[in-house]
């Protein structure tokens, strides 16, 4: 399936990678593109005006009828989520996103969706497999034996075998990315539900505004990671949906880097040095995880490439844009 002239619902677009990606299909041409989010509009992260704008519960089983009926695609991000402080402090809301995920299922089910993108996330991965910094790189068959994280990975993998199961019993394709930490402009740097790379970023800058030149980092900054730009991420997205893999696979980066090695980037990038110190009781997830991309390589012959200094020298500079902005209200 190649995406032209399709109907298009995106399923969380007020969120950070659902507006990135209604703009990256209206830059192309599509024309039906409807765009659904419990958030009000004023909270979107980004709004389109071609794009059709609904604010709507999808785990009401009637809206997710509402935004499939006509569509022939559906993009599933609807989820309650946010960084480690969101999602070790709010299990059962997590857990909740399954209501988004069943009714949007049938949903597209009965209104004759011809494909379903769900995005899944690197938290399905075992446990076991990532406690430590240098831990290998995840393979897609490491998410068995199922020991995924608490409350929030869980949903994933669940929400992952009802597509499987949907797709083998009701004939719905399915595709599903597991994602490993999206970040770049227009994502949340503030409230509580940001990830590292985003407070990080906020941390540095107001270090420099108020001159006061510390910054607290969560856990000990041994922990490793990878991070993928947000243009990777709404690439892979589009290319695996219009893909023939069914089963699920990594969407990520593979530049892994530990949370210091993170902030020495930020460090940089705002031309500034902090004294760092280590809060070894705030949530800080496993300790180390990266993604494999052999499989990636071999279906598609692509990966997520955008060097993380570079992708950040872009997210630094919009969250300092937003903190500089002058209060328009
Ligand atoms: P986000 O929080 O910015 O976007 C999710 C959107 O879903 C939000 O705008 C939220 O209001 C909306 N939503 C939540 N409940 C809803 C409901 N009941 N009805 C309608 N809309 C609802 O998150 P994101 O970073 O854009 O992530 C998108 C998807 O990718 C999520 O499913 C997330 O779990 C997954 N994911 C993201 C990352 C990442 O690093 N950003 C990593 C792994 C997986």
């Amino acid at each position: 399936m190649k995406l032209n002239n399709q109907n298009v619902v995106i399923c969380g677009a007020g969120g950070f990678i659902g507006g990135h990606l209604v703009n990256r299909l209206l830059k192309q041409g599509i024309r039906t593109v409807r765009a659904v989010d419990v958030k009000p509009l004023d909270e979107w992260c980004q709004k389109s005006p071609e794009a059709e704008n609904l604010v709507m519960d999808l785990r009401e089983k009637e809206a997710c009828y509402q935004a499939a009926k006509g569509m022939e695609v559906v993009f599933q991000f609807a989820a309650d989520m946010g960084g480690m402080g969101f999602i070790e402090n709010n299990k059962a809301l997590c857990m909740l996103s399954v209501l988004v995920s069943t009714h949007m299922l049938l949903a597209a089910r009965d209104s004759g969706v011809e494909r379903l993108f769900y995005s899944s996330s690197a938290c399905v991965y075992n446990g076991d497999k990532q406690t430590s910094p240098d831990a290998a790189a995840l393979k897609e068959e490491d998410a068995y034996p199922a020991l995924p994280e608490d409350g929030y990975g869980w949903e994933k993998l669940f929400a992952e075998r009802m597509c499987r199961h949907f797709e083998e019993d009701f004939g719905l394709q399915c595709r599903i990315a597991r994602f490993h930490n999206v970040y770049g402009p227009l994502g949340t740097y503030e409230g509580g539900r940001e990830k590292a790379p985003a407070a990080i970023c906020r941390k540095v800058i107001e270090a420099k505004i108020t001159g006061k030149h510390e910054i607290e980092i969560w856990g000990s900054g041994n922990q490793t990671r990878s991070f993928m730009y947000i243009d990777d991420c709404t690439r892979g997205v589009q290319d695996i949906l219009e893909s023939d893999i069914r089963e699920p696979i990594n969407l990520g980066s593979s530049e892994l880097v530990t949370i210091n090695q993170l902030v020495d980037i930020v460090e940089e990038i705002a031309g500034i040095k902090l004294n760092r110190t280590y809060n070894l009781d705030a949530p800080k997830g496993v300790n180390g995880r990266n993604s494999d991309n052999t499989k990636i390589r071999q279906y598609l012959g692509w990966e997520p490439s955008i060097r993380l200094k570079d992708g950040m020298a872009k997210t630094y500079k919009w969250i300092e844009s937003q903190i500089l902005a002058p209060v328009t209200k």
